[in-house]
């Protein structure tokens, strides 16, 4: 790992126990990079090699990535998996949005939708919105009892652990935005005819409750960033800052882990082709 790519990850990682509050830090902290055209590029170039690593990971077959993005509405979960992984051949790579639990959802527990949509070998998983939720939403609009969200922390952490112990590499991101910058976004969707559709009335609501929203992150982030899933803290008001900086961990990530081809089962030169 580069001494660029250390320093931005121990910027952004939430180390275990630490006692962080997202109004500490930063939604438009761009001081890890240079000026937005060059890291631009740089990021381009950073998803070639994400795909690059990941057609290795494919060809391995005994290993898995798990991203998980979270982030409140307009935060750009949907635009980090457009240019973080847009070069990134779609065999390999599944992407799983999690909305309001189904019927079948609900009958069964939080975790099961989750357990069932994890990447299998060889692959890369991304996970818009996750099983976070489930302390997030549900503790804010009360859809879950105080006692039964407490649990939660521990379950998660327990569940994590188990899918690294059977070779899932988890990486948590969170898309810090400022109020001021969710108001723009929204009011983008508002006047621009071509993103009426992602306006949801349900999120004017979500923003009333930005607040107990941001208490809800920091108890999540202070319980279950763990040194086999950290959480990572994402500048998001710049575009470009939140792209380079994910495209970064997730290129330095899969490079830690080193796939590698598997050797032939067979003697080199042993065929011909006619
Ligand atoms: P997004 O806002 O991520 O683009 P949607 O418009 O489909 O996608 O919104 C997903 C909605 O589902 C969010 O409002 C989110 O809070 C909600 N949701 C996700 N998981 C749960 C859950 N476990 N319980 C209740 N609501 C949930």
């Amino acid at each position: 790992m580069t001494e660029l790519e250390r320093s931005i990850i121990a910027r952004v990682r939430v180390e275990p126990g630490e006692n962080v509050s997202l109004r500490e830090r930063d939604p438009r902290d761009s001081r890890l990079f240079g000026e937005e055209k060059g890291t631009k590029s740089a990021t381009a170039a950073l998803a070639k090699e994400i795909d690059a690593l990941q057609d290795r990971l494919y060809a391995e077959g005994s290993r898995a990535l798990l991203v998980i993005l979270q982030g409140t509405d307009t935060s750009g979960k949907d635009g980090t998996i457009r240019n973080v992984f847009n070069a990134t051949g779609p065999l390999g790579v599944s992407v799983t949005p999690f909305g309001v639990p189904s019927k079948a959802e609900q009958a069964h527990d939080y975790l099961w939708r989750v357990h069932a949509a994890c990447p299998r070998r060889g692959t890369i998983g991304i996970f818009n919105r996750s099983h976070y939720e489930s302390v997030l939403v549900e503790k804010v609009r009360n859809l879950s009892s105080p006692e039964l969200i407490e649990q939660r922390y521990d379950q998660i952490n327990a569940f994590e652990k188990h899918l690294v112990e059977n070779g899932t590499t988890i990486l948590k991101f969170l898309l810090h935005i400022s109020k001021d910058e969710q108001k723009e976004r929204l009011q983008e969707r508002l006047n621009d005819p071509r993103k009426h559709w992602k306006f949801n009335p349900g999120d004017l609501d979500d923003r009333t409750h930005w607040d107990e929203y941001q208490d809800a992150y920091d108890i999540m982030l202070q319980r279950c960033s763990t040194p086999h899933a950290p959480w990572h803290v994402i500048p998001a008001d710049r575009k470009w800052v939140r792209n380079a900086t994910i495209a970064t961990i997730v290129k330095a990530t899969l490079e830690e882990m080193d796939p590698q081809y598997p050797k032939a089962q067979w003697k080199p030169g042993a065929f011909t082709i006619s």
